[in-house]
């Protein structure tokens, strides 16, 4: 699933492409794609509405709509889910396999690819209202953190994943940003102490910007029958997947060993995810 640099570099490739465009036109292939509104409420909301604004929200990607010029404080919340893929395609193309809902934005189509369908296409602002802290601006403090974590005794690894403190964190980063920070992923998020939570609030910036840096150097990932057809995300496609994941320190990495000790990488189960790390170098 893409987490938060992934989202980030879409939504930068999204910007120049889509703001100013015009909805002209919903058309919802899978209902389900569209949960909870249904496609004549999703028509009624983004019909003739403009696109003002892309951006992001953890791992969310928020069009902001006017209308007539003016702000129609309505928005479209975009999520990928586990499989979902954007394309901007010419509106003449033919509808792909796997095609769950496609904006008509006159010359070109906005279009949402999802073989599994837990991709979403939504006004509900639910999914976003309550999100925590997005990591790569300045509000994530220590203060912040620490005063989150108090009171918990599930695992550190577990709280990173939970969107409503920090927004954007998955999977991926999580293990990475426990690594660079020398943090077990099975502490107890209350036993961190502030200069734990500094350091971790430092090493998740880190990897994240890394990676974005890391997206920003790539090709577009054209994975079309055309040239014009572009998928704006990076990270899963093909070939590209093996070279995406040599960045990652502990991810993926089980039994290879740690770049620092040479210790295997641990993999274990907490809160039915997989969790690597490198029990030297991040001891509980
Ligand atoms: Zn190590």
């Amino acid at each position: 699933m893409p987490e938060l640099p992934e989202i980030e570099i879409l939504k930068r490739h999204l910007e120049p492409r889509l703001e100013g465009s015009t909805i002209q036109g919903v058309t919802v292939f899978h209902p389900r794609s569209v949960r909870p509104d249904t496609p004549e409420k999703l028509l009624e909301v983004l019909a003739d509405r403009r696109i003002q604004t892309v951006q992001r929200r953890g791992k969310f990607i928020v069009l902001q709509l006017s209308l007539n010029g003016r702000d129609s404080h309505s928005q479209l919340i975009i999520h990928l889910g586990m499989t979902g893929r954007l394309f901007l395609e010419p509106a003449s193309a033919s509808i792909r396999k796997h095609t769950t809902v496609s904006l008509s934005l006159g010359k070109q189509a906005l279009i949402l690819k999802d073989m599994r369908k837990f991709g979403r296409f939504t006004v509900d602002t639910t999914s976003i209202d309550k999100l925590g802290l997005d990591p790569i601006d300045d509000s994530l403090t220590t203060s912040y953190l620490f005063s989150r974590l108090q009171s918990s005794r599930q695992s550190i690894k577990v709280k990173l994943l939970d969107q409503h403190i920090i927004a954007g964190i998955g999977n991926i980063y999580a293990a990475e940003a426990l690594f660079e920070s020398r943090i077990s992923p099975n502490r107890k998020a209350h036993e961190l102490m502030r200069t734990d939570c500094a350091r971790l609030i430092r090493a998740i910036k880190k990897v994240l910007k890394k990676s974005i840096r890391f997206g920003q150097g790539l090709d577009l990932d054209f994975a079309g029958d055309t040239p014009s057809n572009g998928l704006f995300y990076f990270g899963s496609h093909g070939t590209r997947s093996a070279g995406s994941s040599e960045r990652f320190a502990v991810y993926g990495r089980e039994k290879n060993p740690c770049r620092i000790c040479a210790t295997p990488i641990s993999r274990t189960i907490l809160a039915s995810r997989a969790t690597f790390w490198c029990h030297s170098c991040q001891p509980n």
